[in-house]
């Protein structure tokens, strides 16, 4: 039996949840939502979600559509981690391109997460409808070659794709002026891909499931989770028990402390958002555009005209220094952009940066704590975690329900 201390914080040992710093576009807009009461007693229930954000989410709404019963609880408040600050570029590109990921775990298992992203992008557009989220918008998706001597290997990529059934078009020179409004040596664009609010998102999933009964509580810090016999046991800082028979940890980034293997590097990342712009198209159908340098710089539109801008990573070590770095990283940023872009109209109006996580391979770890063990890691990683979540969120459904998924075996904490 295992017991698993949720007590452990990221970065700081007085501050925690302190996952992004500055100012998140999506909290300015969206504004905050009306709070749910903390759990004020004990309580028994089929699965325990422990973690309100976007992850935790999707993996209640997996398991109510399913009819199994589930709470969620959170700490702090719904979306209030990682998810407000996400720039949520839904992409299905691993942040390891598939030719180099076939080659850290085989082209099958390469192929097969690729797959299983790409079909996250058409299961979160399916999602949005249904909840009634208005703020998805399919965007085509282009990734150019940020130096000549990265060509060969975008190409590489490009056939590797479409010969695996996910269509990808390669161009190189002037041709790729009719995807970007910049020069580039060439550049790599598909059309499964897609950009949103991250925040509203959650926020309209979870008031859609709490419609079916899916139970919310804020401000409810798990410090433990027990395995006991046929459940498990969680207590909150409160001093209340939640007895269920399963429990999912999407506690985001705050994981770290509390995995099997420490198998997570974090970083820091920067973004900003331009003031509303003329209505005008920025570029050509408004593409999720970025690089194959490392860090990358990316870009997307977002409503209003405004333009969202993010990257400059560095290697994450305490929230303050994240933060300090701000103003520094954003400005190095919009200077990227106009080096890019000279004539476009860009200013910096909201700046924030987030801490995030990577793997090995780019892979996130979607896994039981042990073998048999009924408590569940929802881990996504890396640039594309939102996609990761909703994988996330399929196999742990299926595995309480008992049934096989295939992605299941691609995500363990042993591969
Ligand atoms: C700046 C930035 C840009 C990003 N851009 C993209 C992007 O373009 N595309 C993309 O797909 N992904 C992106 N990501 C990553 C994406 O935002 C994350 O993968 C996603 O938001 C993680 O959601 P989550 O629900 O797992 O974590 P979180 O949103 O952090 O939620 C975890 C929740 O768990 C709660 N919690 C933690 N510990 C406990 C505990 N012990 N008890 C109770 N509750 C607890 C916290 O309060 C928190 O609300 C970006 C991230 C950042 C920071």
């Amino acid at each position: 039996m295992s017991t698993i201390d949720l007590g452990r914080p990221v970065g700081s040992e007085e501050k925690r949840y302190d996952l992004y710093g500055g100012v998140p576009f999506w909290l300015v807009r969206n504004g905050i939502e009306p709070p749910h009461a903390p759990l004020t007693e004990d309580i028994n229930v089929e699965v325990a979600v422990v973690g309100g954000g976007i992850t935790g989410a999707l993996c209640a709404h997996h398991l109510s559509e399913a009819g199994i019963g589930c709470v969620v609880l959170d700490a702090h408040g719904a979306g209030l981690g990682s998810t407000c600050a996400s720039t949520a570029l839904l992409q299905y590109e691993i942040d390891t391109p598939l030719h180099e990921l076939a080659e850290l775990v085989g082209t099958n298992n390469a192929v097969r997460s690729y797959r299983a992203c790409w079909d996250a992008i058409d299961e979160l557009q399916a999602i949005a409808k249904r909840v009634g989220h208005r703020g998805l918008e399919r965007r085509p998706s282009v990734q150019y070659a940020s130096r000549h001597r990265h060509v060969g290997d975008l190409r590489k990529e490009a056939m590797m794709r479409s010969a695996h059934g996910m269509l990808t078009t390669f161009e190189q020179g002037s041709a790729c002026r009719a995807w970007l409004p910049f020069d580039v040596p060439a550049a790599l664009r598909t059309d499964q891909a897609a950009e949103m609010d991250a925040w509203r998102f959650t926020h309209d999933l979870q008031r859609h499931d709490r419609e079916r009964g899916v139970r919310m509580f804020e401000r409810t810090p798990v410090l433990s989770v027990e395995e006991n016999g046929g459940g498990v046991l969680l207590r909150t800082k409160g001093g209340f028990r939640v007895q269920a028979k399963y429990c999912v940890l999407a506690t985001g980034y705050e994981a770290h402390g509390t995995l099997p293997k420490d198998v997570v590097r974090l970083h820091s990342t920067y973004a900003f958002i331009s003031g509303p712009r003329k209505a005008q198209q920025a570029w050509p159908e408004r593409a999720l555009i970025w690089e194959t340098a490392r860090p990358y710089l990316y870009l997307r539109t977002a409503p209003d005209e405004r333009i969202i801008v993010g990257g400059r990573d560095v290697p994450f070590r305490a929230p303050a220094m994240r933060d300090a770095l701000l103003d520094l990283k954003c400005e190095a940023l919009l200077k990227d952009v106009r080096r890019l872009m000279p004539d476009l109209d860009l200013d910096r109006e909201f700046s924030w940066c987030g801490t995030f996580g990577s793997t090995k391979d780019g892979l996130p770890y979607i896994d039981r704590a042990s073998k048999r063990s009924r408590i569940w890691f929802a881990l996504g990683m890396g640039g594309n975690g939102i996609t990761f979540s909703v994988v996330a969120a399929g196999i742990i459904r299926d595995s309480i329900l008992g049934v096989r998924n295939p992605n299941a075996s691609l995500f363990r904490f042993d591969r």
